[in-house]
Parts: structure tokens; C-alpha cells; sequence
């Protein structure tokens, strides 16, 4: 074999403590603010929905988290994930760049988010929680979630956003087959969904929606606690096991990355990839590039304003700092459905606002031709979210042909396409457009 393809790290370097780079940014994140009082939430605001150890962790600034081994077994269960060189996408792509990608595909969910089900779910049941409500847009968090609860005992409730509900069945299935209960959103089991179902019978919902009814279900049944997949700190913390991993695979491979890149919906996995970068951004004057790739159609990031804002329709969130499209936008349907969110992380938008990111956008026909070259070159068909960030890296490749210059090319491919075939379909059979009607 001429290349080294694949790097793994054994069992003993997976990490033992998440990155936290709130210890390491050059000006302090603004706080989340109380939508009456305008004044920081205190703690006991947010354990009328979260339990107090993850507020805890929500809040906290140390650099450096222990991971509770009891979280550390399950993620032995397919941590540490690989990285791969893409060589057939390079010569594809008749490229002097090196392409590398970290692949969270292999969890049991197919993506980056059980890295924070677990723990999330862990920290519940220790806090006494006998049930987590939540929302899910393309069904990846809710069936992340759903495996999360049960290793750990608890019940599930999930509200889907309505228009994944119906095109992606497969997703919902997987949560059924965890144990989880499943309501389409908006649905008739909340005042808030029955409202918005009275404006509109036809409503395809939206992620903004689905966190309000999953808020709203929280406060009302006794022993439920609300679970996030994304956007907050303790996400964004979680998922730093990815960027510590592929730190180590990187000098395993015997390279540094010139770029980093990853696609953002709430922005976690993003962060999960590149927060430990930016450390060493920080830190040791480290000079990557780092971007995050979003939607054209749902462009928080590239054109959202910075600024205060609910994380939901129903403004029962606090007032979060970041960028946004406004709480009350509705995104049209791509088949992107984790991407469709109105905001963006707190740390992710602070990042931007500090410069130590990039951002950019694609529409949804020049992603799905991204990654379908990636899947007739590297095998893996990817899901339509990390296709963004395939997007990105492929323009990048091709500027480095036409530049005669290598560069070394590090994204995260944050899950696998398999339940995502019906898209594929749709875009094989010329049916896509770049917004769904
Ligand atoms: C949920 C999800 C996303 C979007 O969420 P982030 O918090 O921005 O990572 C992206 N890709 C996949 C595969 C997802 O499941």
C-alpha cells in the first residue's frame, strides 16, 4: 500500500477531560439574559429545565472537564472515531491538497451527537431525572437522545419537526426501537402546538417550534427535565472529544491542517471539531483557518445579525447572544433538516465576532453534488449536513489546483447518509431544487 489512509488511536488515548474554551477566549462570552428583567439568569432560573449539575457545567469556565468514566464506557462503545485521508477525492479532484476527515458516523446514532446524549443523560439520572423531553429536526438528536436514555434507564419523549416526521420515517423508527415516544411537531399534545396548528393545519414546523413544545412538556410533567442537542455551552463542551481526538490523529498522520472546516446548524458539532484548534489558536499563536458552512436558505451565520434572541418560537428560552435569522423565521424545507435552526451557538458566534472563524453558505443542489463525488470517491455516503462542509472543502481543493499550492484540509464528517437516501434519490432523479416548494 502506497499511502496511510487511516489513523486510530487505541482504546488508552481516548480523551479523559473535555476542552473548554470559554477559559481561553480573548473577551469574556456575554451571558444568557432574562427576557423580563434583561439581568444574567441565575442558576435557579434554568433548573426549573435543566438539573443543577449541567447548569453547573453550562456556566463553568474551567479549562478542563473530567469525563465521568461511567461516560467514558459508553463512549468506548465507538470512540475514538477514525480519521481518514481522502486520496481518492484529491486525485478526483487533481488536487495538491491533502484532504483528512474525522468520522463520527460510527456511533450507534451515525453521528456526532451521542457525544453529548450521553452525558447529558448521565447527568440526569444522577440528578434524579426520571424523563427527558426534547426536540429533533432531522431525527439524529432525538435518536441520539433515545439511546442516551436508555443505557441510562430514563424515559424519552421527542417532538420531531413535522416535515422530517414525514420524510424521514427510518429516524423516527430508530427512537421507537430505543424505547422513546415520538409526537410530530407541531402536535396536538401542547398548547403551543395546538395554537400553531390552528394558524396554520398545513405548518411543516421548525426547530424553533419543537423546542417550545418540548419546554412546554417539561415544566408541565413532574420528574421531566429538557435535553438540548446543540447551541448551548455544555453541548458545545461535549463535543470537544472530536477536535482532541483528531489533534492526535493529525501528528499520527504526520501533518498539520492549514484549514478546518465544518458544517453549523445549532453549531455543535462544528465546535466539537474545531474549539481545540482555536485553543491552540489562542494559546500558541497556532494560524488555521477555520470555517463553518451553512445553508444559503437558512443563513444565520453569513447574514443573521449578532445580537439578543429567544432560542424558540415561543420566547420561553432566555435571551441568547449569537447570530440570528430571528426567532419567529421559518426555514424553508431543504432536506438539510439539522441545519434548519434561527441561531447559532453563543460560543460559535462569539468566535466569528472575535475573528477567530470563518463563515460561509451553500445552496442545497451544489452540496448534494458534493457529496456524491465524495461517495463515488471515498465510499461513504455522507449526510446532507457534513455535504456543506464537503462543498466548502472540495472549492477549497480546486483553489489549490488552480493556485499550485498544497494545503493540508481537516472537516468533519459528522455523520453517515444511510437514512437519508430518500434525498439522494430526490437530487439523482433531478427533482432538487436549491429550496423545496
Ligand atoms: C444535528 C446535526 C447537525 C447540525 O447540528 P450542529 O449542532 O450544528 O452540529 C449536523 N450534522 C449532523 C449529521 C447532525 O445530526
Amino acid at each position: 500500500m502506497s499511502e496511510r489512509l487511516r489513523f486510530t488511536l487505541a482504546d488508552t488515548d481516548a480523551p479523559r477531560q473535555w476542552y473548554n474554551l470559554l477559559a481561553d477566549f480573548p473577551e469574556p462570552l456575554p451571558p444568557p439574559l432574562h427576557p423580563g428583567t434583561k439581568e444574567p439568569v441565575t442558576p435557579e432560573m434554568m433548573t426549573a429545565i435543566f438539573p443543577e449539575n449541567l447548569v453547573a457545567q453550562e456556566m463553568c469556565s474551567d479549562r478542563w472537564v473530567d469525563i465521568p468514566d461511567e461516560v467514558r464506557d459508553i463512549y468506548a462503545l465507538w470512540r475514538p472515531t477514525p480519521l481518514l485521508r481522502a486520496v481518492r477525492l484529491e486525485k478526483a479532484l487533481q488536487t495538491p491538497a491533502h484532504i483528512y476527515y474525522k468520522y463520527e458516523g460510527v456511533s450507534p446514532a451515525g453521528s456526532h451527537k451521542p457525544n453529548t446524549a450521553v452525558p447529558q443523560a448521565y447527568y440526569n439520572k444522577l440528578a434524579g431525572t426520571k424523563r427527558l423531553a426534547t426536540e429533533t429536526g432531522a431525527g439524529q438528536w432525538g435518536s441520539s437522545l433515545a439511546f442516551a436514555c436508555k443505557v441510562f434507564g430514563l424515559e424519552c419523549v421527542v417532538y420531531m419537526v413535522k416535515v422530517s416526521f414525514q420524510q424521514k420515517p427510518y429516524r423516527k423508527l430508530m427512537m421507537q426501537t430505543w424505547g422513546a415516544t415520538v409526537h410530530p411537531s407541531p402536535s396536538e399534545v401542547t398548547d403551543f402546538g395546538r395554537k400553531m396548528l390552528a394558524e396554520d393545519p398545513h405548518c411543516n414546523g421548525s426547530l424553533g417550534i419543537a423546542i417550545s413544545e418540548a419546554i412546554e412538556d417539561t415544566v408541565k410533567h413532574p420528574g421531566t427535565k429538557y435535553s438540548l442537542g446543540s447551541v448551548l455551552n455544555h453541548v458545545c463542551l461535549h463535543q470537544t472529544v472530536i477536535g482532541q481526538e483528531a489533534i492526535k490523529q493529525m501528528e499520527l498522520a504526520g501533518e498539520a491542517p492549514d484549514v478546518i472546516v465544518g458544517c453549523v446548524g445549532g453549531g455543535s458539532n462544528f465546535a466539537g471539531i474545531s474549539f481545540p484548534f482555536i485553543g491552540q489558536k489562542i494559546k500558541a499563536g497556532k494560524n488555521y483557518r477555520i470555517i463553518a458552512v451553512e445553508p444559503e436558505s437558512c443563513p444565520s451565520i453569513t447574514k443573521g445579525d449578532l445580537r439578543y434572541d429567544f432560542g424558540d418560537t415561543a420566547e420561553m428560552t432566555p435571551l441568547l447572544m449569537m447570530h440570528t435569522l430571528g426567532h419567529k423565521f421559518m426555514p424553508p424545507s431543504i432536506h438539510s433538516g439539522g441545519l434548519r435552526y434561527h441561531g447559532m451557538a453563543p460560543m460559535v458566534s462569539h468566535a466569528r465576532k472575535l475573528g477567530l472563524i470563518e463563515a460561509t453558505s451553500f445552496p442545497q443542489l451544489k452540496i448534494f453534488e458534493a457529496g456524491v463525488l465524495f461517495a463515488r470517491t471515498e465510499g461513504i455516503v455522507p449526510a446532507p449536513e457534513p455535504c456543506h462542509a464537503i462543498a466548502a472543502v472540495i472549492e477549497e481543493a480546486v483553489k489549490c489546483r488552480e493556485e499550485g499550492r498544497k494545503k493540508v484540509i481537516l472537516f468533519n464528517l459528522c455523520g453517515h447518509g444511510m437514512l437519508d437516501l430518500p434525498a439522494y434519490d430526490t437530487y439523482l432523479s433531478g427533482k432538487m431544487k436549491d429550496v423545496e416548494d
